[in-house]
């Protein structure tokens, strides 16, 4: 069966009333038949039948043995390091999304645990990086903004080899485009914000586990800790990966048109997206992406903050917002937007130099899209443009 298919009919036709859609189950807790008896839900942070639907389903569509929902992807990050104890470290992606970031060093660096950042694009990079005590390898392929892509398949291979769980952050390309887990992860995180909700309307994390005892340890560490997605939030993300497949194929569509016209033109300096045959990592994109997703970086000639602002604010399809994976286009400048509290030097460093601009490419039509960003970068070569 095929892929849309099979999303579109996994999701269970209510057996009490045959509702199509799955019912938004608004309820804190359940009337129990006798003292411990109950039909498999007791109280609504443990489990709650939408949400189920939900794990369920990202369970089926990652490939993993067991699915779990959170309140936001940080809230999913944060359930999987609470695996970790003091003394524990973490090799993870240097150009890692900038919540994690946050997270693992103002959070969890004070509990103990000790983050080795290394360019993973090399796996020699990460094999050097592993310590005995290291317990997670932490990917992001392709990563936010510069579109670094890491081979998964031979990380998992070093990381096991060392005893410890490769988890990877799969926000960028949904697991329409690549199964982290069908490639040796053990764990899958995803911002469902993005691609997987897909409107720009709701906040939600997910987890997808290979490994049923894993994925149980964490499920454990979700009711626990308590950070879970209420059943609105969860029908809507349901209803967002209902229209997933075709959504990643026209966001696709559109950023390979956008990255092509954007490198034809001579105000830009350099574009990033991994479906371009000039893309440092092309090949290994080509092996395990199934498409290339949405999202295109470029930097301009004029390589300053007040070029790129004239850009960023001359687009008029392309809206000034932070986050991706929506319908609607977005543009983002990096240095003065999601990258603001990095110092310049360590900003640079990482490739996120001043006129960096990150597209994320929504479904709109193909030819509007590039008209929109031809426009604003003819008004970047306006002599009489002031901020160009
Ligand atoms: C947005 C994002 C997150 C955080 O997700 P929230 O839903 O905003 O908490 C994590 N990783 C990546 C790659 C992201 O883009």
């Amino acid at each position: 069966m095929q892929e849309i298919t099979k999303i579109i009919h996994s999701l269970p036709v209510d057996p009490l009333t045959g509702s199509i859609s799955t019912p938004v189950y608004q309820t804190a807790t359940f009337v129990q038949d006798a003292p411990g008896e109950h039909r498999g839900f007791d109280y609504a942070r443990s489990n709650n039948p939408t949400r189920q639907v939900l794990e369920n389903l990202i369970a089926q569509l990652e490939h993993g043995q067991r699915g779990l929902a959170f309140a936001s992807g940080l809230a999913a990050i944060d359930c999987v390091l609470k695996l970790l104890g003091a003394g524990d470290e973490i090799v993870a992606v240097d150009d890692i999304y900038g919540g994690s970031f946050r997270l693992f060093t103002h959070v969890y660096e004070k509990f103990g645990v000790k983050i080795t950042y290394t360019d993973t694009t090399d796996a020699q990079n990460v094999l050097k990086a592993l310590s005995p005590r290291t317990r997670l390898v932490w990917l992001e392929s392709p990563t936010n903004p510069t579109l670094k892509v890491s081979d998964i398949e031979a990380i998992a291979r070093y990381t096991h080899a060392a005893g410890a769980l490769l988890v990877v952050d799969n926000t960028f390309c949904s697991p329409a485009i690549q199964t982290p887990l069908t490639l040796g992860a053990d764990i899958v995180i995803h911002s469902a914000t993005k691609y997987l909700a897909g409107h720009s309307d709701v906040i939600a994390g997910l987890l997808a586990i290979r490994d049923r005892e894993l994925g149980d340890r964490l499920k454990f560490i979700q009711n626990a800790s308590g950070g879970i997605l209420g059943p609105w939030d969860s029908w809507l993300t349901i209803r967002g990966i209902e229209t997933l497949p075709l959504r990643i194929e026209a966001h696709s569509r559109n950023a390979l048109a956008v990255a092509q016209a954007l490198q034809a033109h001579e105000a830009v300096a350099e574009v990033f997206y991994p479906g371009l045959p000039t893309h440092k990592n092309h090949d290994v994109a080509t092996r395990q992406q199934r498409h290339f997703g949405g999202v295109v970086s470029f930097r301009l000639k004029e390589d300053s903050i007040e070029a790129a602002r004239a850009f960023a604010t001359a687009t008029s399809l392309f809206k000034l917002a932070e986050s991706l994976g929506g319908v609607k286009s977005l543009v983002c400048h990096p240095a003065t937007m999601t990258h603001k509290s990095i110092p310049a030097e360590k900003r640079h460093a990482s490739g996120v130099s001043d006129s960096l601009i990150r597209l994320s490419c929504g479904i709109e039509g193909a030819q509007d899209l590039v008209q929109d960003v031809l426009q604003a970068l003819s008004v970047c070569l306006e002599p009489a443009a002031t901020d160009c």
